[in-house]
């Protein structure tokens, strides 16, 4: 490969995909299979391992992800001000791996310490490395969405895997031969670090192949290479010193649930500030983009809090409620079919919707965004439906059928695809040039506005279940499915109504 292509010619690409969103997708999937083996150890060991009560675990578990996508937007505007997405992935990357290796070395003792270094490189990586896919490609090509989509199954191949193999081997059921019974946790810990390092160079060996994108707006221009000019360089040091000392603060914040409450309230409107401050730098029509994006952001935070009941009330569901048996003669673990079901489908189902769109758009019939959003919360709607519905197929001791649940699983996974990918995607499309991290850090802040209120939700059905029969636990959870399914649909209704309006009188040009 003597000849690197310039930016043209990636964006000139032919055929369905640029060639370098595979260098992204392997970078990211090993990323998010450190992210979510990493997320799925985090409850159990705190119960197990370091013996906090179920509550306790539980609370903190969410303050972890609440504080985790929040940093998104943090990460995401110093990336568009200072680093460029390449050095905040390469600066998010190392500190990932950073907090991966404390926590392999001791886990019991480093706990929050690790996580907090993850909880801040993933600021770093995430959002940038999503809106760098953006960059791929031209204004108005309509295969955009199909490529967030192709991106969105390697997130979910990451996220299985991880999934999976870290939490196995935490608790010695995986490679018990191989693995000395007091250092499981060790070596799963350890795993994340190995994986991550394998993003990071993934990464570091193809950023060459992606010309000028992601650069930093500072670098020095005379110069070949991505380094900042001598007299901002400061900035760039200061970026990472505000990255290191917010380790400490994190720490203290995550062991304190109340400081979560704090952050959340805080963390939003300042985003919204900041975001109505930069608006004033802008044209009116990129300020009606913004505005049309900021619509899709809320949007997001109600879709999050229905479909992220998936690790909170959904659990408990399929451990009291569904029966172990799929299509009447596979054996399943129902809470095994809550955890996989739905990244596999996102994996098989999410590179033929991309396809789909395509098709669509060469017969000049793609739904526009807003339309597909407005899909995607119908399906989540039927989907809740559908868990309602698990109700009419039990047994007199509360107990449904895996069928059913599966079923739903598929319909929420739909409504994800019409809405996820199709989300990041608008951001790339929505923003001007200086504001690309921003705004995809805003999405994912409304995705740790999402898992705050999905808690809540989650809660509030739970209320006084524990003195209930099983048949009542079914009926008060799925009761509570059936009033989500009311809140999609009306979520999906408005979206239609108004996407004439939104893309007239906000969108401009963009589909
Ligand atoms: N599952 C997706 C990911 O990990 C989306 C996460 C989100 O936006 N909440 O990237």
């Amino acid at each position: 490969m003597s000849h690197h292509q310039t930016l043209e010619e990636i964006q000139d690409f032919k055929g369905k995909y640029p060639r370098q969103i595979w260098y992204l997708f392997f970078s990211e999937m090993w990323e998010r299979f450190s992210f979510y083996g990493m997320r799925g150890m985090l409850t159990y060991f705190m119960i197990n391992q370091l013996l906090m009560e179920d509550k306790t675990a539980n609370l903190q578990y969410g303050a972890t992800q609440a504080f985790v996508y929040a940093f998104t937007f943090i990460g995401g505007l110093f990336a568009d001000k200072i680093l460029g997405f390449r050095k905040s992935l390469f600066w998010g990357g190392l500190l990932m791996i950073t907090g991966s290796i404390i926590l392999a070395v001791d886990p019991h003792q480093f706990f929050f310490l690790g996580i907090s270094f993850n909880i801040i490189g993933t600021g770093f990586f995430k959002p940038n490395i999503s809106t760098m896919v953006g960059a791929l490609y031209k204004d108005g090509d309509a295969r955009r969405d199909a490529g967030f989509s192709l991106f969105y199954s390697g997130i979910n191949i990451g996220a299985l895997l991880g999934g999976y193999f870290c939490i196995s081997i935490g608790k010695g059921t995986m490679l018990t031969s191989m693995v000395p019974e007091g250092a499981t946790w060790n070596v799963a810990f350890g795993l994340v670090a190995v994986v991550m390092t394998i993003s990071l160079l993934t990464f570091v060996y193809t950023r060459n192949t992606m010309a000028t994108i992601g650069l930093s707006p500072l670098r020095d221009a005379s110069k070949p290479g991505n380094s900042i000019q001598a007299s901002k360089r400061w900035y760039e040091y200061a970026v990472y010193a505000g990255g290191l000392i917010s380790i400490p603060i994190i720490m203290k914040m995550v062991a304190n649930p109340v400081y979560v409450d704090w952050f959340m309230y805080i963390v939003g409107p300042a985003a919204l500030l900041w975001l109505f401050y930069e608006m004033t730098k802008h044209s009116g029509a990129e300020v009606r983009r913004l505005f049309a994006a900021l619509l899709f952001i809320v949007f997001s935070v109600i879709f999050w809090a229905i479909f992220e009941q998936a690790g909170g009330s959904l659990t408990i569901f399929a451990a009291n409620n569904l029966d172990n048996e799929l299509l009447g003669f596979i054996k399943l673990d129902p809470n095994g079919v809550n955890n996989a079901a739905n990244s596999l489908f996102v994996i098989f189902f999410a590179p033929v919707i991309g396809l789909i769109w395509i098709a669509l758009a060469k017969k000049k019939k793609e739904p526009n965004t807003i339309v597909k959003f407005g899909l995607g919360f119908l399906f989540l709607g039927l989907a809740f439906y559908i868990f309602f519905g698990t109700r009419f197929f039990a047994t007199m001791e509360g107990i449904a059928s895996l069928d059913v649940f599966t079923l739903a699983y598929f319909v929420v996974t739909l409504g994800e695809l019409c809405l996820s990918p199709i989300g990041l995607s608008a951001m790339t499309k929505l923003s001007p040039a200086r504001l690309q991290g921003l705004m995809m850090g805003m999405w994912f802040l409304a995705s740790a506005y999402g898992q705050y209120v999905a808690g809540l939700f989650g809660a509030s059905i739970a209320g006084d279940v524990t003195t209930a029969s099983n048949y009542d636990k079914l009926m008060i959870y799925t009761q509570g499915y059936k009033d989500m399914a009311i809140y999609a649909v009306i979520a999906g209704v408005i979206l239609i109504i108004v996407a004439p309006f939104v893309r007239k009188r906000l969108m401009g040009h963009v589909h």
